[in-house]
Order: C-alpha cells, then sequence, then structure tokens
C-alpha cells in the first residue's frame, strides 16, 4: 500500500523509499485485515483441529500440496497453522460439508499434531480443482502469474468453484447484473455448468432473479423521491449515462411502473410461496418432468432471498437430494448467514477481550497497577510528542514505529 502524501515532492519522495502507511491507515488496514480474516474463518478461533465435530456445514478449509500434491485432500484452519507451517498452502475460502483429512490416509504418514486419531478416508469430502490450485473452466492458479492483472472471480453456489466473468458462456458482460459503480446486484451467482441442474428455478416468479434494470430504476427512483439529486434540473439525466447506457426520465418513469407492477406481483407471490413445509407444492407442476433446454446454458445470477422462496414439499425437497443440492433450503448454508455469524462471534470475541482487559487490571494489586498505568501513561506520552513531531499528513514509515519503541525502551532502562 502506498500513501498518498499531500503534495508531489512527497509523493515523489515516498515512492522512492520503502511502501509507508499513514498511522490511520495502518490501523484501518489491521482492522479490515482483522474482519476478513474472522469472516473466512466463521468466527473459528483456530486452535482446535475441528475433525472432531464432523463434517461441518461450512467452515475454512485448505489444501497442502507439500503434503497431498494431487490436490485430493484439505485441512481446517488450526491444522494448516499447527501441522503445514511452512508447506506450499492453497487458501480455498469457504467450503461446505467437509471433515479435515489432516493426517489420514492421503498424507503419506505426516500425522497431525492436533488430533492425530482420524478414519482414514472421510469418504463424504468432495474435491474439486479448487484443492490442487486451479479456478475457472479455464484452470488457471489465483493470483495467476500469467495474468496481466488480477481480477477479481466469482464463486458458484452450488458447485463452489470461481469463476472469470468471462469464462462463464455469456456473450457480452453487460448481461452480469451490476450497478453503475459495478458492484453487484445479485446475491448468489450459478455458473452454467450447474445452472442445468437447476433449471427448476424458471419455473419461480421473476423475482428470485437478480436484475440490474429493475434495481438501477429503483436507484433513480428513491433519488428523485428526495428531491436532493439534481431536482428538476438536467442534471441528475446527465449524472445517470456515466456507465454508458442511455438513461433518459421518460424510461425511468416507465420502468418504475414496471416495477411496481412486478412488486405487486412478488407480494402476492409471497403469499402463496409462503412457508409449505410438509404441504402442496408451491409450482404447481411436478417438479421432475423440467429439463434444460438443449440451446447453450447460461449462468443463474439470483436476487436477494431467493432461497427462502424454494419449496419445501415432499418430492421438491426429494428432488433436490437426489440433484445433491440439498443446501440450498438450509439456511446455513448460505456465505452470507455463515459471514452474519461470523460477525456476531467477532464481536462477542471483542467484547470479552475489553473484558478480559478490564478483568486483569481490577485482579492486579495497586502497585502494578501504577506500573501498568504508567506503562501506558508512558506509551502514550511517547505516542503523543511522535505526532506532535510529526505532520501527521505525512506518511509513517516504520523506522518512525521502531523509534517510539525504542525511545520507550530507553526511558524503562533509565527507570530501572
Ligand atoms: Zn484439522
Ligand atoms: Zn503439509
Ligand atoms: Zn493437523
Ligand atoms: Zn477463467
Ligand atoms: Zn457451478
Ligand atoms: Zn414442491
Amino acid at each position: 500500500m502506498l500513501a498518498m502524501a499531500g503534495d508531489g515532492t512527497d509523493a515523489a519522495f515516498v515512492d522512492e523509499v520503502e511502501p509507508t502507511v499513514t498511522i490511520s491507515e495502518y490501523m484501518d488496514g489491521i482492522e479490515a485485515e482483522e474482519l476478513e480474516a474472522d469472516l473466512v474463518l466463521g468466527g473459528d478461533d483456530g486452535n482446535e483441529c475441528t475433525y472432531g465435530a464432523g463434517y461441518l456445514k461450512r467452515q475454512a478449509v485448505f489444501s497442502c500440496l507439500t503434503c497431498v500434491p494431487d490436490g485430493v485432500a484439505g485441512v481446517c484452519t488450526a491444522c494448516c497453522l499447527a501441522c503445514h507451517d511452512g508447506h506450499e498452502v492453497v487458501e480455498l475460502w469457504t467450503k461446505r460439508n467437509f471433515r479435515c483429512d489432516c493426517g489420514n490416509s492421503k498424507f503419506g504418514g505426516h500425522l497431525c499434531k492436533l488430533s492425530p486419531e482420524k478414519d482414514p478416508e472421510n469418504p463424504a469430502n468432495s474435491y474439486n480443482q479448487n484443492f490442487k490450485g486451479s479456478y475457472c473452466t479455464c484452470s488457471r492458479p489465483y493470483p495467476d502469474p500469467e495474468a496481466k492483472e488480477q481480477v477479481e472471480m466469482i464463486q458458484c453456489c452450488i458447485c463452489e468453484d470461481w469463476f472469470h466473468e468471462d469464462h462463464i458462456g455469456l456473450d457480452s458482460l453487460e448481461k452480469i447484473p451490476r450497478d453503475e459503480e459495478g458492484e453487484p446486484l445479485y446475491e448468489e451467482f450459478i455458473c452454467h455448468q450447474c445452472s442445468p441442474v437447476c433449471y427448476f428455478l424458471k419455473l419461480y416468479p421473476d423475482t428470485i432473479w437478480a436484475s440490474s434494470k429493475q434495481s438501477s430504476a429503483s436507484e433513480a427512483v428513491t433519488a428523485d423521491s428526495n428531491g436532493m439529486e439534481g431536482g428538476s434540473s438536467g442534471h441528475a439525466d446527465t449524472e445517470k449515462n456515466e456507465n454508458g447506457a442511455p438513461v433518459d426520465r421518460q424510461s425511468i418513469e416507465n420502468t418504475s411502473v414496471e416495477e411496481n407492477c412486478t412488486k405487486d406481483i412478488a407480494a402476492s407471490d409471497k403469499s402463496i410461496l409462503g412457508d409449505n413445509s410438509g404441504g402442496n407444492c408451491k409450482i404447481g407442476v411436478d417438479i421432475n418432468t423440467t429439463s434444460a433446454d438443449s440451446e447453450k446454458t447460461m449462468p443463474f445470477f439470483m436476487s436477494k432471498g431467493w432461497r427462502e422462496t424454494l419449496c419445501k414439499c415432499g418430492t421438491c425437497t426429494n428432488f433436490y437430494a437426489q440433484r445433491g443440492i440439498a443446501h440450498l433450503t438450509d439456511k446455513e448454508d448460505s456465505i452470507e448467514e455463515y459471514e452474519k455469524i461470523a460477525k456476531q462471534k467477532r464481536e462477542k470475541k471483542l467484547e470479552q477481550q475489553e473484558g478480559a482487559e478490564a478483568n486483569f487490571i481490577n485482579s492486579l494489586n495497586h502497585v502494578q497497577k501504577i506500573e501498568i498505568l504508567s506503562g501506558i501513561n508512558d506509551m502514550k506520552n511517547e505516542f503523543q510528542s511522535f505526532m506532535e513531531s510529526f505532520d501527521p499528513s505525512k506518511p509513517v514509515t516504520s523506522d518512525d514505529v521502531k523509534s517510539i519503541f525504542e525511545n520507550l525502551a530507553r526511558k524503562k532502562q533509565r527507570l530501572s
């Protein structure tokens, strides 16, 4: 990360020395990295092998190519840290329905340090090409050393492989529902290889499909109704044209009327499509009679909450199980739910940390308390004088940080 300093001369200077960041950027960076890590790990603190908990609905999984070069094994977070330190490890983000393989028959005698008692294999585990470090229909590694720039990939919620947007069988990337900033407007993606399995989704109302057209129109309508953006002047009209699509007020109005109609239909759909577990089938026709068109298969982009509308009648449930997609009706399976639980665990952890610090201070005797508090005070003073001697807009180098701690150490030596 390179800090942009106030003026051109500073920036040039920064460029030549070393990559630097300002203190607030540094702290924000740590926050963001911690949050990101906590989300992937799902609040797992990574101390214990998850093998004992069986096949977890979702967990972070790693593949060690040093131990299992053909990528037919996966290990949990704790094992990745404790048993495969320094090995060539592929980070697979999260996988569903997986049980830790560390040290089992696939590891050729390399024992697990945390949970050595394991069955030779976990028969329900499935291993796609990601375990070998390959992704997408093009089977390239990520990051790709031969690519000019690393583009983000999207994960299919059925096969859990990752795809380049231009490798999902679309003739135009415009067909991917995105807002004007290019942010995805879909909650989940089903790749063109998995969409035939999910062809029955075509029997559901349009509201389960993500659509860029409707959403951008509703945004424009919201902007209008609060009256703040552009008002009745032509300004807003030109502003909406940033993505190159010709959007005029007339067409927005037309779309919003259409959208309202869709909303009404959606509301009545919802009442028909309420929870029906065990009851009548929501879709009215036998789900087993649905089959994909013989024409070229397309990827599916699903709207927010689409899984909740899926029918849970006996026939449909059997169908999902036969096709290996029963996870779709399990709320806990979605990445969204996984991250929600991870966030809750993270908040609890942070609260506990704060509590532990307070308890620690309270358990000390008076002299110890004074010493710690004066230590904190020294740190504060050192930091304060550093900040005063320093232009806060300027980047901080690692040498600067080192010098704060060296000054503190010197003070400690003087005192003792
Ligand atoms: Zn493990
Ligand atoms: Zn290893
Ligand atoms: Zn292990
Ligand atoms: Zn690709
Ligand atoms: Zn797929
Ligand atoms: Zn049904």
